[in-house]
């Protein structure tokens, strides 16, 4: 079952350096965290380490409109009064605020998931991990739920160029909407979401009664739950629905986001799930050996999310790690225990009873049984893909990290450096993907 898969790894030191405010909830810095403890575990030894492409606004107009990636790419803290209706218009303001870099923020973790999608298609890797995607409230149209580019969506695209069915498992605790919204009247991509549902929790949508529309008719799942649903609850439910979508749907491959703020102690959330209950779900998908890209997502405390992405890069490459933290330059943040498994403390009863759940598993395997067939298109002239991929390049990351462990002293520190921030990436021609789509990419959009 666990046997041992190749995975591939992105790291961008560049993406942790970004703020978005400092009262705002969402810190990329949590990026730079998680990568400082995956590293001073040792586990970059055990996956390739690339550092990734970065997406160009050809490859976002796959999924988003020209004009909004055009305003994305213009807007910055210094102009914004010139651009005064478009902030309303592509809801940019307060939750998804314009930062210094935004648009290379995006092209950043973008760009990462991107080339999760053609390694996994031209088969470099088993597993592809990104922990800096995973943006699934990002729509067509405007921004959403500090999410901006909706890095998930062009990634599936991506897959759909190799893949006959692609499926989708949202376990962050906000509904995937962006990604459901994408792929709802398809059936080649099947999108499953667990989340917290009811009370104007946000984004207010992801009922049972969604289950996709005209030919996605049954290929958009939803399992709303309540608050203060524990690791058991959690996986008796996740276990079955995953397990009946195996059997009906037999993807080709697997898209996971893992979101962390469904843990327990999350700054936004109110469910109670430990690392290990969230990794449960992580080890489960792995276990069903399909193609598989990891992504991040939510995630608002910032020590418990680098530890949940770490103990679960320890899952996907199948190497156990110690509960102790090793020394590394944020120690102090996993003050007082420095334990990968700090105790769940009980906020709150979980609202969610057994017959709840059942339920919503008995509805959810019967919509299931509704499925005509597992949908099977003639994939042929397949376009090229965006980019060559440099192989070369592999074994330099991984080189260059164990030097950077002889070297590294202590501390880093989450300044920014100015200059570097308001870099714009300038994309190399010679990089530009052919824009010719295919003819199922555009069917799939709704
Ligand atoms: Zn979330």
């Amino acid at each position: 079952m666990t046997s041992r898969r190749s995975v591939a790894y992105f790291w961008d030191p560049e993406v942790g350096n970004f703020h978005y405010g400092v009262s705002h909830p969402m810190k990329p810095h949590r990026l730079a965290v998680t990568h400082s403890l995956v590293f001073y575990y040792g586990l970059h030894n055990k996956m390739k380490v690339f550092r990734p492409y970065h997406a160009s606004r050809q490859d976002m107009c796959r999924f988003h409109s020209e004009e909004y990636i055009d305003f994305l790419q213009k807007v910055t803290p210094q102009n914004i009064q010139a651009f005064n209706k478009s902030l309303s218009h592509f809801n940019v303001g307060e939750d998804c605020p314009v930062f210094d870099g935004l648009f290379d923020f995006c092209s950043r973790y973008t760009g990462a998931s991107l080339e999760g999608a053609v390694r996994l298609n031209n088969k470099s890797c088993d597993i592809a991990i990104n922990w800096s995607g995973g943006l699934h409230h990002a729509k067509k149209y405007e921004a959403s739920g500090f999410c901006y580019v909706n890095d998930i969506v062009i990634a599936i695209l991506e897959l759909l160029k190799y893949h006959q069915r692609v499926l989708y498992i949202d376990i962050d605790i906000h509904h995937g909407d962006g990604v459901q919204e994408a792929f709802y009247l398809s059936d080649r991509v099947m999108t499953v979401s667990f989340h917290k549902f009811g009370n104007y929790f946000f984004p207010g949508t992801g009922d049972m009664y969604e289950i996709g529309a005209e030919s996605g008719r049954y290929y958009s799942v939803n399992v709303p739950l309540k608050e203060g649903i524990d690791d058991n609850s959690y996986f008796n439910t996740f276990k079955p629905v995953i397990t009946a979508v195996m059997e009906f749907y037999q993807p080709t491959c697997i898209v996971l986001q893992c979101g962390a703020d469904s843990l327990a102690g999350d700054r936004l959330g109110c469910f109670q799930l430990s690392i290990k209950g969230h990794g449960e779900c992580v080890k489960f998908v792995k276990s069903l050996n399909v193609p598989l890209l990891v992504l991040g997502g939510g995630g608002y405390t910032v020590r418990n999310v680098s530890r949940c992405w770490t103990y679960e890069t320890s899952l996907l490459v199948d190497e156990p790690i110690s509960s102790e933290i090793p020394y590394n330059e944020y120690f102090e943040y996993f003050a007082p225990d420095f334990n990968l498994h700090p105790d769940v403390s009980k906020r709150q009863d979980n609202a969610n009873s057994k017959q709840y759940l059942e339920a919503i598993v008995k509805a959810t395997t019967e919509n299931l049984k509704c499925l005509t067939h597992a949908p099977s298109v003639q994939i042929q002239d397949v376009p090229e893909d965006f980019f060559r991929l440099q192989v070369e390049e592999e074994d330099a990351m991984n080189e260059m990290l164990e030097k950077e462990k002889k070297t590294r002293v202590d501390p880093l520190n989450e300044y920014y450096d100015d200059d570097q921030d308001k870099e714009m990436e300038i994309d190399d021609p010679t990089e530009v993907p052919k824009v010719n789509i295919l003819q199922s990419d555009v069917n799939v959009l709704s």
